[in-house]
């Protein structure tokens, strides 16, 4: 699965975001991001760039500190 939408409308199946108070800035989230979306300092709190991220959840999958949020790609509101 490629985890993008192929007509390019969705944002992405699983749309991520980083609590700032459980990571670590451990850096292995960026490491692992194969769209270069995660920026941020070591040992500094990560941030997603949501229009580069596919929504592969590689993230969520390397994160030691289960920091990584995976959210449904729709607002729930
Ligand atoms: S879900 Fe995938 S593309 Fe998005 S930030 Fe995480 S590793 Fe990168
Ligand atoms: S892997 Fe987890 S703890 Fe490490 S920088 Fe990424 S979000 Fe933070």
């Amino acid at each position: 699965m490629e985890g993008r939408c192929p007509a390019g409308v969705c944002q992405g199946l699983r749309i991520c975001d980083i609590d700032p108070g459980l990571c670590t800035g451990c850096t292995l989230c960026a490491k692992n991001c194969p769209s270069d979306a995660i920026i941020g300092k070591r040992k500094f709190a990560h941030s997603i760039i949501v229009d580069r991220c596919s929504g592969c959840g590689a993230c969520a999958d390397s994160c030691p500190k289960q920091a990584v949020l995976a959210v449904a790609g729709e607002d729930p509101s």
